[in-house]
């Protein structure tokens, strides 16, 4: 299980990948599946009633079901639960962070030996055909479940624990996808999750992912990304604003994409503009990667980073072809070795270019973001529209 596009990883998968096959028979089988997974434990797959002894509750079920305001203290009983079990095992030996120039700014390498010593034996694979998102494969992992979602430890973390890598998979079976309404959901769990660290969040779609059910990921990080920002270091090109937020672009050395920052409204309603467009554009053909970074004034930062549809895995030195994600294209590479090869940052960089897309290359950005958004502006638009045409 390649959870999350672990960018730089020679990993087997864990599991036989569910690919990208024809919607209907992918969610038919899956339904399918999924009854199985369920049955073939002794445990109920969730508390029907939201709990708080989360732990009371896995005694019992595999998801402990949890209210807005109790997120940021289930994941960490989360994680005080896995640690206690030591779930994690290797895996995170030997985590150790650098720091190395990029064009543009530092970027941050992760090195994670030990991800790429993944208990084979432990998982029974070819046992069971079922996704691993529907069902995890670890008979000891717990879940929480809140709202249509279901909240994971990642099993084979990018970052060492004290982040809490966990990984937001749809409750059903569903492909990757983006929606104005999963994105808002995605606003509030940063919000209830962040409550008392501030959480950033990020999707690969289609783009550095090998899992064809949704799924979101979520950490304690603050990415090189948002140090720019943040210092006011990243310049950035306003495309428009308007009642409840703005869209910028940026293209700044190994950081390019667009910035949409406000309330979830006007960010939901931005980037399903956007995202229409990348879906529809031939560079991109619906491949990009979001980032929420943390939020700043109680408004929501997401980067969307459009990516170039006939390069999603661009080769990086001796790793061969790499599927980056938005972690890495964000400024945190996660890298399954004890020490960097010599030309990493320029082999990195190289990668990083060509498999972005640039918004000089977005054809219809300027077009696009020119357009009122302002429901209100729209219905007045319209109306003068008619009124022109109705004109003798
Ligand atoms: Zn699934």
């Amino acid at each position: 299980m390649k959870l999350g596009a672990h960018p730089l990883q020679q990993l087997r998968p864990v599991r036989p990948e569910t690919g990208q096959g024809p919607v209907v028979s992918q969610a038919a089988s899956a339904r399918h599946t999924h009854a199985k997974a369920i049955d073939s434990l002794s445990l109920q797959p969730a508390a029907l009633d939201q709990v708080k002894d989360c732990r009371a509750a896995w005694q019992r079920s595999l998801l402990a079901r949890v209210a807005d305001t109790d997120l940021s203290p289930a994941v960490e009983e989360l994680f005080a639960h896995h640690l206690s079990t030591d779930f994690y095992g290797v895996r995170t030996d030997g985590m150790r962070r650098l720091e190395i120039e990029g064009p543009g700014g530092k970027l941050d390498v992760q090195l994670a030996p030990n991800r790429n010593k993944v208990p084979l034996a432990e998982i029974k694979d070819g046992e069971n055909k079922e996704c691993a998102l529907c069902r995890p494969p670890f008979q000891e992992e717990r879940g929480l479940s809140w709202r249509d979602y279901n909240v994971w430890p990642n099993a084979f973390p990018y970052v060492p624990t004290e982040s809490r890598h966990v990984v937001i998979t749809a409750a059903r079976h569903v492909g990757q996808r983006f929606t104005p309404q999963l994105l808002g959901d995605m606003i509030d769990y940063q919000r209830h999750a962040g409550e008392s660290t501030p959480v950033t969040m990020h999707y690969n779609g289609v783009a550095g992912n090998s899992q064809f059910h949704l799924h979101w990921q979520a950490t304690r990080e603050t990415l090189p990304l948002q140090r720019l920002l943040d210092r006011g270091e990243l310049p950035t090109e306003l495309l428009h604003s308007g009642d409840g937020g703005r869209v910028d672009s940026y293209d700044h050395g190994f950081f390019t994409g667009l910035l949409v920052r406000g309330d979830k409204g006007y960010v939901s309603r931005w980037a399903t503009i956007l995202i229409d467009q990348i879906d529809r554009d031939p560079l991109t053909r619906g491949a990009y990667n979001l980032l929420l970074l943390h939020p700043r004034d109680g408004q929501a930062r997401l980067a969307i980073i459009p990516r170039r549809a006939d390069d999603l895995k661009p080769p990086v030195g001796d790793f061969g072809k790499v599927g980056l994600g938005a972690f890495s294209l964000g400024g945190t590479i996660v890298v399954p070795r004890d020490q960097l090869p010599e030309t990493f940052a320029e082999d990195l960089t190289a990668a990083a270019a060509r498999t972005v897309v640039r918004p000089h290359e977005l054809s219809w950005l300027t077009r696009v973001t020119r357009q009122p958004s302002n429901p209100m502006l729209l219905a007045r638009t319209a109306q003068l529209a008619t009124a022109t045409t109705d004109d003798p």
